[in-house]
């Protein structure tokens, strides 16, 4: 089957055409400053390499350009349309409703749309490029996959907050987790890189990226994960806060006499790295090329960072009774030795030993604890597209679809 991958966010849409039997990507693009003017990047397998200024008024057009594009008789991939057997939707929030990979239906979208309080920035985005593949391509069967799908296999003593329980039972005050479908396919590209049966290990993912999130899980399953109702709990992340006590934020905004919108604008848009670096950037690499140069600031955003990290993985190692596993994955994860290497010092106590020479490697998969080491630890690199393609595939086959 050839599947179309579509990650619709506000201003952006980023899409993959995967083969699901070969796994190959057959073209990946991003339409980007949708709304503004519009930038049209583009790749295939056979090598042709696009960058233009494509106007862009709407969700719609950015759609229109990538479907004109992989259909075009030079720069596409596929005759028509129709080649096209399913779209796969990558759609934040799913609530409670959501456990798993769904067919976009009406009662679906309207669902969803009950969910978009939730994530107002992620979910209203994701539904935009839904329809607009809807109305261009009315008969394709198209599939969703949530990001919170796969972090509902908590438990209320991992989801429930210290609130009164009619916050829960009257608004669905919870902890949802994010980046579900990040850490479903690393943890178990984790096992089956390591020969291990994903139903019998303990793996903590430390999904670092611009966005930042932990999970601990057991035996295939998801026992908690460092974000929460938002996307904004847990790490200290490139501009989002993290864990914050909510008494002090009551104290800022009557010292400095902000609003709700304003103490959330500076929880999601000028904390973390950036805030604690006093704006100097929310780019790790910057922060690093600061800390070298003496950037007291630099350096110790990235310490928080990574001290903060070591906290999580220490409690999700009690929480699981042990640890086989920990992955290092996404932007940051992948790339930054020395933060791995920071992080897994305070990880000594587990018994973790990191090879030098492995942890600079770069490779898809790979371990960079040492023999003697009591948990493995590995580098991965995340692929939430190829997820999307197994699980939409996964929904097509169930549909009849060969
Ligand atoms: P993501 O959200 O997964 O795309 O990660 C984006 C973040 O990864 C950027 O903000 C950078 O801080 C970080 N990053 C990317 N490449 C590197 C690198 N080579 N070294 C350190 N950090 C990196």
């Amino acid at each position: 089957m050839k599947i179309l991958v579509i990650n619709s966010g506000s201003s952006s849409l980023k899409f993959q055409v995967i083969d699901s039997e070969t796994e190959q990507v057959l073209a990946r693009g991003v339409c980007e400053r949708i709304g503004i003017d519009g930038i049209f990047t583009y790749k295939t397998s056979t090598g042709i390499s696009i960058k233009e200024s494509v106007p862009m008024q709407n969700h719609t057009q950015a759609v229109h350009t990538l479907l004109d594009t992989l259909v075009d008789p030079e720069k596409g991939i596929m005759k028509d349309f129709s080649d096209i057997d399913v779209i796969g939707h990558r759609l934040v929030h799913g609530g409670e409703k959501f456990s798993g990979s769904v067919v976009i239906t009406d009662e679906v979208i309207q669902a969803m749309t009950e969910c978009n309080d939730l994530a107002p920035l992620h979910n209203p985005a994701n539904l935009v490029g839904v329809e607009a593949c809807r109305k261009l391509m009315p008969n394709t069967l198209m599939a969703g996959v949530f990001d919170t799908a796969f972090n509902q296999t908590m438990e209320p003593k991992a989801f429930l907050y210290g609130l009164p329980y009619w916050c829960y039972e009257k608004h669905k005050i919870r902890r949802y987790g994010f980046h579900g479908i990040s850490h479903k396919y690393v943890s178990q590209r984790a096992a089956e890189f390591m020969g291990q049966d994903p139903g019998r290990v303990k793996t903590i993912v430390c999904h670092l990226g611009n966005g930042a999130s932990i999970s601990a899980v057991k035996y295939g399953r998801v026992i908690d994960n460092s974000m929460g109702f938002t996307p904004l709990e847990g790490l200290v992340m490139g501009t989002r806060c993290g864990d914050v006590d909510p008494g002090a934020l009551e104290y800022l905004a009557k010292k400095e006499n902000l609003d709700f919108q304003q103490i959330m604008t500076i929880l999601n848009q000028e904390s973390g790295v950036l805030g604690i670096s006093k704006n100097y950037s929310s780019d790790f690499r910057e922060l690093k090329d600061a800390e070298i140069k003496y950037n007291e600031k630099a350096a110790l955003a990235r310490e928080i960072f990574a001290y903060k990290v070591a906290k999580y993985v220490g409690s999700y190692a009690a929480a699981m009774n042990g640890v086989d596993n920990i992955v290092f994955t996404a932007g940051v994860g992948e790339n930054d030795s020395d933060i791995r290497q920071e992080i897994c010092e305070y990880l000594g106590f587990l018994g973790i030993t990191i090879d030098e020479v492995k942890n600079r490697e770069r490779a898809e998969a790979v371990r960079i604890s040492d023999g003697t080491s009591r948990v493995n630890v590995l580098v991965i690199r995340t692929n939430e597209e190829l997820e999307i393609a197994r699980e939409v595939a996964a929904v097509a086959r169930k549909m009849g679809k060969q």
